[in-house]
C-alpha cells in the first residue's frame, strides 16, 4: 500500500453546466486529503503537454481545444486544477470518475452520472484523473508548483 497524489481537473464542460460543486461533493466523500487547489490558465503548451502521450490520435485537436475551454467559450481558458493524497489514490479515484468513454461508464461514478457525448462526437466527461503513478507525478509538477502543495 503505498500513499500517493493525483491530479485532478475539472473540465471545461463541467464548469459551464455549473457541476462543479456536485463533482467535488463526490471527490470530497470518497475520504482523501485536498493537498492542492488552484484556478489554472490553460495555455496551449501547458493543454498539449498534459496530453502528449495522445499527440498522434485523431481527436488530439479537439482534446487541446476541449481541456483549453475553446469548445465551451470559457473565458480566459482557466480549469480548477486540484490534487488528492492517500492509500492508493490513483486507482481509487479513477473507480470514482469512472470509464473515459461516458456512455459506458457506470452510472454510479462521475462520468457515467454527468458525461454526455455531444450529437457531433466530441465526449464530455466532465473530469480528469491522472491514470497511474508515472502519469500523475508528472502532471502534478506540469499544473502545480511544490510551494503549491500542502501537507
Ligand atoms: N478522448 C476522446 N476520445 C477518445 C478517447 C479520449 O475525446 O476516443 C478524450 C477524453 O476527453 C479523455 C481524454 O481524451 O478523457 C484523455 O484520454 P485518455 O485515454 O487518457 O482517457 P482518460 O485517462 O481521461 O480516461
Ligand atoms: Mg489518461
Amino acid at each position: 500500500m503505498a500513499i500517493e497524489k493525483t491530479l485532478i481537473l475539472i473540465k471545461p464542460d463541467a464548469a459551464k453546466r455549473k457541476i462543479t460543486g456536485l463533482i467535488i461533493d463526490r471527490l470530497e466523500n470518497s475520504g482523501f486529503e485536498l493537498v492542492g487547489a488552484k484556478l489554472v490558465r490553460v495555455t496551449k503548451e501547458l493543454a498539449e503537454k498534459h496530453y502528449e502521450a495522445l499527440k498522434d490520435q485523431p481527436f488530439f485537436e479537439n482534446l487541446i481545444k476541449y481541456i483549453m475551454g475553446e469548445l465551451h467559450g470559457i473565458a480566459n481558458n482557466k480549469i480548477l486544477a486540484l490534487v488528492y493524497k492517500g492509500e492508493n489514490v490513483i486507482s481509487e479515484m479513477r473507480k470514482i470518475v469512472g470509464s473515459t468513454n461516458p456512455e459506458q461508464a457506470d452510472p454510479t461514478t462521475i462520468r457515467g452520472a454527468f458525461g454526455r457525448i455531444t450529437t457531433k462526437g466530441q465526449f464530455e466527461n466532465v473530469i480528469h484523473a491522472s491514470g497511474n503513478k508515472e502519469d500523475a507525478e508528472r502532471e502534478i509538477k506540469l499544473w502545480f508548483k511544490d510551494d503549491e502543495i500542502i501537507e
